[in-house]
């Protein structure tokens, strides 16, 4: 069975490692010339955390069928073929795993010096060679990333003035939104519910513009939302673009399998509802699915889409369904929220440490943290 996967991400890698330890003949299709460290990793190298260079996480054999430097353009499902930079490459069964890309930042003075769009690998290195210098610095976009990129700059003395429209952690109960936001600012945070409109000075970053104000600052960091990236292929893609896959990562069209953040889980029977979970956790599980299932095997990914993150010594961890999907597949959801007791951790409903080398499931790791934290009190 040949099995190609491309994309040499978390996805991909587990994906190509899982098909080979069942026997298949593995392809991997990789852009890049070498493989980088992990993306949840990348926002370390501001505080000096982490070290640039080449990832060390590849073992020896996947090495062996990597064929770097091998853009997949367009997949031909009906012959059965990837179309690459070096030329066609043919399979029995492929797995998509090509990850997520960004739309260009539309705001006013973007091209200026000192304005960061957080697109990859070379900009949390540039950002990294020239934080320190900074006294002033407005973070905005991306979620949750923005308040951890923020605590970080924070944390090497600059004054950070955070904008988030949407307030932060959107996807969160009040009573654990408030604690944060309470811990951001007593770390001397600015907090502001507001969209960027555009950045202000002759040549560099001068003062950012929102919602009318003007706030002094000499650099901007703007973390640009991701989007799915499949390369072209013909097969059905969710509300976001990504490929739409079931429980065991299988397409719309036999043979392809996705896997990652360039695919979108299908939930429930109906293809309007569809959900990119874009975690380290979900590409690593989905990942292993995708690849057993394309070397023939017949496993099952039950997805919880749980995340963990630490902001101000606060744990935050949550999983399952947010609210707004709930209400998309018609679930009338009740929300229970439980703030920190004694300990530092606000629960709500499973945990996940993106670099933990444990590979217990988000939701076994929760249930250990409760009756650790019962045990304590
Ligand atoms: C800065 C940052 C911090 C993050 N922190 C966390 C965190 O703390 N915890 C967490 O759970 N998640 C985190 N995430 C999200 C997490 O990193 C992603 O969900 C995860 O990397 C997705 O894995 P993937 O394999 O699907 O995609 P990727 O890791 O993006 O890998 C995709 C690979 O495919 C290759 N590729 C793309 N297109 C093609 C093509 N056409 N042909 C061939 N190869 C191609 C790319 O070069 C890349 O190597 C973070 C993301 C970012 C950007």
């Amino acid at each position: 069975m040949r099995v190609v996967v491309v994309g040499g991400g978390v996805a991909g890698l587990a994906a190509a490692s899982e098909a080979h330890s069942l026997g298949a003949e593995v392809t991997l299709l990789e852009s890049s010339e070498s493989y980088l460290p992990p993306k949840s990793g990348w926002p370390s190298l501001l505080s000096g955390e982490a070290q640039p260079g080449p990832s060390e996480r590849i073992d020896h054999e996947l090495r062996e069928f990597s064929k770097m430097g091998s853009l997949v353009a367009e997949v031909n499902v009906a012959e059965r073929t990837a179309r690459t930079s070096r030329g066609p490459v043919e399979y029995d069964s492929i797995v998509i795993a090509t990850g997520s890309t960004h739309a260009d930042p539309t705001f006013r003075g973007s091209g200026k010096k000192n304005v960061f769009i957080m697109r990859g690998y070379p900009d949390y290195l540039r950002l990294a060679n020239e934080v320190r210098g900074f006294a002033r610095v407005c973070v905005t976009g991306g979620g949750p990333l923005s308040l951890s990129i923020a605590e970080k700059v924070s944390s090497m003395g600059a004054k950070v003035l955070l904008l988030s429209p949407t307030g932060l952690l959107g996807q969160l109960s009040e009573v654990v939104r408030r604690e944060v936001e309470r811990r951001a600012k007593e770390a001397g945070l600015v907090l502001l519910r507001s969209p960027l409109d555009g950045v202000a000075g002759v040549e560099r970053v001068e003062a950012v513009v929102a919602s009318g104000s003007v706030h002094a600052s000499e650099a901007l960091i703007f973390l640009p939302a991701p989007r799915p990236n499949p390369p072209r292929l013909a097969v059905e893609v969710g509300l976001n673009g990504g490929i739409l896959v079931d429980d065991r990562m299988r397409s719309s069209s036999p043979a392809v399998y996705a896997a990652g953040d360039c695919a979108e889980v299908r939930l429930g029977s109906t293809s309007s509802s569809s959900s990119p979970m874009m975690y380290q956790s979900a590409a690593r599980a989905m990942g292993r699915v995708a690849g057993a299932n394309a070397a023939g095997g017949s496993a099952v990914a039950r997805l919880a889409s749980a995340a963990s993150h630490t902001f101000f010594g606060y744990e935050v961890c949550y999983g399952g369904l947010s609210p707004a999907e709930g209400t998309r597949l018609g679930i009338r959801l009740l929300e229970v929220s439980t703030p920190a007791r004694g300990a530092d951790l606000a629960y709500q409903e499973s945990s996940f440490g993106p670099l933990s080398p444990t590979d217990l499931s988000p939701i076994a790791l929760a249930a250990k943290t409760c009756l650790l934290m019962r045990k304590q009190s």
